[in-house]
């Protein structure tokens, strides 16, 4: 037996224990990063492709999880602690894109029962608007639909009949029924589109597919007035720009304009400044990082899956987005 073998011999069970060791401690002593949590819907949903659907039973388990194992901050003071280098290891902040009736409904309540706090991202021309979000309003119209097919610049898709399983789509899956396909090649070419075309695209389609304007109830955004009367001092707004583009696709006058102008027209929705802002589909650049920090914002979140370290800007903050866990993927995922 050769020198190398016999000291593999011996290195070996040392090695073992020493990981059955880490294992043990971090059980005893779980690893605690610090993460702003992002969610959107707090709804019971089986059409989820983006996994923006978290149902109220599960996230009532994760206002409990967090509130036993982490310090929840609001986000300004979580920012604040983060500038100072004073941020708790399990500081963690919550927060809510694009303000769904659902989350003044179903979360607010939820929240001030537990005590936590938490951050609304809203764009404010949107809620004026009133109508589902782009990206719901063609589900709701293409999936409804009795037309057989629809022209989207000048390509025709197939829509296909519809079925019951349409309904049923699992988070982050592939599209599997033919109008899953079809209203997920619609997305796909609605998505790239400046916010004057998209607009006006949404609007032919409308026509086209026979459908109205009325929001579902289960995806409309929230109200002005329920905006105000969930506004508390758990619950806070921050902006998502005017009328949620994606900002690097603004020429910088326009990415100007959603920037911000968005200060003033929060304000004025919420009757509350807001302190923060959350770029829309987490899309950002250089410029817009400079025009949030000269717009007034504290911080500007991005969708950037991280938790938030050292070296974490301001303007470009990661948020972890949570999905329809149980709280032990919960855990798992933020001691991970
Ligand atoms: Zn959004």
């Amino acid at each position: 037996m050769g020198w190398s073998s016999m000291a593999g011999d011996r290195r070996g069970p040392v090695r073992l224990a020493r990981g059955a060791a880490r294992r043990v401690l971090r059980r005893l002593r779980p690893r605690r990063r610090p993460a702003i949590l992002m969610y959107h819907r707090i709804a019971d949903e089986t059409f989820d492709p983006w996994e923006l659907a978290v149902s109220p039973s599960i996230f009532a388990r994760h206002l409990d999880w967090l509130r036993s194992h982490r310090t929840v901050l609001p986000l300004p003071d979580f920012v604040r602690l983060h500038r100072e280098r004073q941020l708790p290891s399990d500081a963690v902040a919550i927060t809510f894109d694009d303000a769904y009736a659902c989350v003044a409904q179903v979360a607010a309540p939820m929240l001030k029962s537990s005590g936590l706090p938490a951050t609304v991202f809203v764009p404010p021309e949107l809620i004026e608007q009133g109508e589902e979000f782009w990206w719901d309003d063609i589900e709701r119209m293409v999936m409804a639909s009795a037309a057989t097919e629809v022209a989207v610049d000048g390509e025709t898709i197939p829509l296909g009949p519809r079925r019951e399983a349409d309904r049923d789509w699992p988070p982050n899956a592939a599209p599997r029924t033919d109008r899953q396909k079809a209203f997920h090649a619609v997305w796909a070419k609605l998505r790239v589109k400046s916010p004057a075309d998209l607009r006006a695209a949404v609007l032919t389609l409308r026509k086209d597919l026979g459908a109205d304007d009325v929001a579902r109830p289960s995806h409309r955004p929230m109200t002005v007035a329920e905006a105000r009367a969930a506004k508390s001092a758990i619950m806070q707004f921050g902006a998502h720009a005017l009328t949620h583009p994606s900002l690097p696709c603004l020429d910088s006058s326009e990415k100007r304009h959603e920037i911000v102008d968005s200060v003033e027209q929060c304000e004025a929705l919420t009757e509350q400044r807001p302190a923060t802002m959350a770029y829309p589909y987490g899309d950002f650049d250089a410029e817009s990082e400079k025009l949030a920090e000269e717009a007034g914002f504290d911080c500007a979140c991005t969708t950037d899956h991280a938790f938030v370290t050292a070296e974490s800007r301001p303007f470009a903050l990661p948020r972890i987005q949570v999905g329809n866990w149980s709280p032990a993927r919960l855990r798992r995922v933020l001691e991970g």
